[in-house]
């Protein structure tokens, strides 16, 4: 038995995986929370800052009379003075908020505020301010600012001094930012005890914010200074600070309820303790005893090993719940990226592009040790060995996932492919957005009508949500993102055909809606064809039925689904459309230690209906396998069978129209077209992206402009 089992053995199993799961999911709150209390502090300092700037600017004897008071320099006109406050006053709010440059600005402010201090008015605000301040001064803006997305670049760039700089200014980050921490927990602690009389120290107002805690009991503030200056429970106690100061305020106990020792405490609630505390003791034993996660090689090789290939919406799902299990995760994707499917139609038609819709999967793991991410696409799986390969490679699971989705089908006609692309990865939009567009600029250059007019059809294949959503934009593309761009043809005369086999559109919606989706498509010019089977594609027509053929160069590929080949590899039970079957458990049929979770696994888990092949699906099927196992670790029998529940379906249909169903409501028009956005953004994987697609739609709703119309994929076709 090595030292770290003898470690985990002093814990019964209850204890490891409860401690784990609730620091790691405090530690994600923390981590999603902090960026943006950040900001908000920022805001509310500057703005504070800023009004005071606005004041004097727009009175400037006033201005000139205050710093004669505020910040009489010996050394310096008083003009210079007032200046100088000025220009800090307003130019250094305006960076911090902007992230720009924020020691420095920290740093000015609090120079200002500290010589007023002491010069002019000795005020509890000044005091809070500045204690705000010096935590900017030392650990600089958080992640959404302009220091940090320059700090990589500057940090190698060729200007002089930049690295040794970065590097300085690294090491405040890291050790001045708990420092001061510290610092504030005695500053606070040192008030409490004189507001309590216990000491008194000459001239005390003038540094410590005596007036903002008088009224509070001494047993509370005893309570308080302990835990303060052994750093106890450092979220805790932040937060009795505040609860306590408002409720002073509320009963009218306390003269007012100020918003900065607030800010001060969410600062302390949120970063923690800082150096020399108790709660940085107990995280280190924590991090020893129980997380064992810093980094890869010190995850215990005894904790289950997961395997989990694919990093869709199922396997990221899973491996979000299991990375704050005791077990060890390989998660294998043959690309090195998440993508949001739902809006890949928008790279199609040129409205967003790759990266907007796309996340690194390595950078979503960054702070996980026991998460090891693979480049590799798995080829075969020996159950009973328990290994599975991918390239040249092969490895070992305790447990495996399969979330390895679904691509086009032809119905067995793959012949078909070449001329009828369908979405299902990046390179699939990329390329089908050069097939778009070029089809217009091979249009304008092409003197026979015949052809403009064959090339001016676009038909797309499938009417369920891909199909309308492409027809919709198509539409759009040719009526408005285009408009004016050519000289000879005329984009809004293009014909967008939408085919459909059944009797209506969007099928697995309410009649009403369809019917709504289909008045919206007439709308925007789609010619809706319902019943119409597809007999033939070739390179320049389609053919529907045995009588009907229409003259196209583009045909997008919206109507069939087959699941990846899992089954396969499992030489597993699959259906018609190759979904593997599973339990109740969702583990693969005959198997005890494989799983199969979304579009690739067949499952009855909807009241005994299928499972549809939706991103929430996949997302409840990942987390319940992550369940799953943590009962197993528990030794927890009692595991209920995964019930799948339908949380809604939406569908847009151009710039202003979309069909949502929610069961017990169902929306269309405008309302439903802001829900889908709403919706669409605050599901896509990361911050980055949710801003970059904003932006976009932002820009195209108000120009009627799309901006990533480039060809990037060559064609050797006249
Ligand atoms: C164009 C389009 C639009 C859609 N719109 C919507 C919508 O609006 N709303 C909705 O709910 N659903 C929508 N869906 C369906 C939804 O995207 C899927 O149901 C969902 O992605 C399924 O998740 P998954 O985890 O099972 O598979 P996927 O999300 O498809 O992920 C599978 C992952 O496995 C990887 N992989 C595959 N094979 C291998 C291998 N052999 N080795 C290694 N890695 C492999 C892939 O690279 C991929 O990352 C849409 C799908 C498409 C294609």
């Amino acid at each position: 038995m090595n030292d770290q089992m003898l470690q985990e053995e002093r814990f019964s199993p209850f204890v490891r995986v409860t401690l784990r799961i609730w620091i790691k999911t405090y530690r994600s709150i923390q981590s999603l929370v902090s960026p943006f209390f950040d900001l908000i502090l920022r805001l509310l300092v500057a703005q504070a800052i800023f009004r005071s700037g606005l004041v004097k600017l727009g009175d400037w004897d006033t201005a000139l009379n205050l710093a004669r008071f505020e910040y009489p320099v010996s050394w310096m006109a008083p003009e210079t003075a007032a200046l100088v406050g000025l220009v800090i006053e307003i130019a250094g709010p305006v960076l911090l908020l902007l992230g720009l440059f924020t020691r420095g600005a920290a740093f000015s402010i609090l120079l200002l505020l500290a010589v007023s201090q002491v010069e002019y008015v000795a005020i509890d605000l000044n005091l809070w301010l500045i204690a705000i301040l010096g935590w900017y001064v030392l650990r600089g803006a958080g992640a959404f600012s302009f220091d940090r997305a320059l700090a990589g670049g500057l940090g190698d760039s060729a200007l002089p001094f930049s690295r040794p700089l970065m590097t300085c200014l690294g090491w405040l980050t890291k050790f001045g930012a708990p420092v001061w921490l510290w610092a504030v927990r005695l500053w606070l602690a040192v008030t409490l005890v004189v507001v309590m009389g216990i000491s008194w120290i000459p001239g005390a107002s003038t540094f410590l914010p005596l007036e903002s805690f008088a009224g509070i009991h001494p047993a509370i503030c005893n309570a308080f200074v302990a835990a303060l200056i052994l750093g106890l429970l450092m979220p805790v106690t932040a937060a009795a600070l505040m609860l306590t100061l408002g409720g002073l305020a509320v009963m009218g106990l306390h003269p007012d309820l100020s918003l900065y020792p607030m800010l001060l405490f969410g600062l302390l609630l949120v970063f923690g303790a800082g150096a020399f505390s108790v709660d940085g003791v107990i995280a280190n034993w924590l991090e020893r005893n129980i997380l064992f996660d810093r980094k890869y090689e010190d995850v215990p090789d005894h904790w289950p090993h997961i395997v989990v290939v694919g990093a869709g919406f199922g396997g990221l799902a899973c491996v979000n719940r299991l990375k704050n299990l005791p077990v060890r995760i390989t998660l294998i994707d043959r690309h090195n990226y998440h993508l949001f499917q739902p809006l890949l139609y928008q790279i199609a038609t040129a409205a967003l592009s790759p990266a907007d819709v796309a996340t690194p999967i390595r950078g979503l793991f960054r702070k996980d040790g026991n998460v090891r991410v693979v480049l590799g696409e798995v080829n075969a799986v020996d159950s009973k060995a328990k290994t599975l390969t991918y390239g040249q490679n092969s490895i070992d699971y305790d447990y495996l996932v399969l979330a390895t989705g679904a691509s086009h089908s032809y119905f067995g006609k793959d012949e078909w492919a070449p001329h009828a692309p369908g979405l299902k990865t990046i390179e699939d939009g990329v390329s089908v957005r050069a097939h778009v567009l070029r089809a217009f600029e091979k249009a304008e250059s092409t003197s026979d009508p015949e052809r403009v007019r064959r090339l001016l059809t676009f038909v797309i294949v499938g009417a369920g949500p891909t199909g309308v959503e492409l027809a919709g934009a198509i539409a759009e593309l040719a009526h408005h993102g285009l408009k004016d761009e050519f000289s000879r043809i005329d984009p809004s005369q293009a014909r967008i055909i939408l085919v459909q086999s059944g009797d209506r559109i969007l099928p697995a919606f309410p009649e009403q809606l369809s019917a709504h989706a289909q008045a919206s498509l007439e709308k925007l010019g789609v010619d809706v064809r319902l019943g119409g089977r597809v007999t033939n594609i070739a390179a320049d027509h389609v053919q529907i039925g045995d009588e009907v053929t229409i003259d196209t160069e583009t045909v997008l590929w919206a109507a069939g689904v087959i699941a990846s080949p899992a089954g396969e590899w499992l030489g597993a039970e699959t259906d018609r459309a190759g979904r593997v079957a599973v339990d109740a458990h969702l583990r693969v049929k005959g198997e005890q230690h494989v799983f199969a979770i979304g579009d690739t696994a067949g499952s009855d888990a909807w009241a005994g209906n299928p499972v549809p092949g939706l991103a929430p699906a996949a997302k409840q099927a990942g987390t319940y396998v992550a369940n799953y196992i943590e009962k197993q670790l528990l030794n927890d029998e009692s595991i209920a069978p995964f019930a799948y529940k339908h949380q809604g379906s939406l569908a847009t249909i151009g710039r202003k129209s979309a069909v949502a169903d929610f069961g017990f409501m169902q929306l269309h028009g405008a309302p439903a077209w802001w829900l889908w956005g709403a919706v669409h953004v605050g599901f896509l994987s990361g911050t980055r992206n949710r801003i970059a697609v904003l932006v976009n739609w932002i820009w195209s709703y108000f120009t009627q402009k799309l901006g990533i119309r480039l060809i990037t994929v060559t064609d050797s076709g006249a």
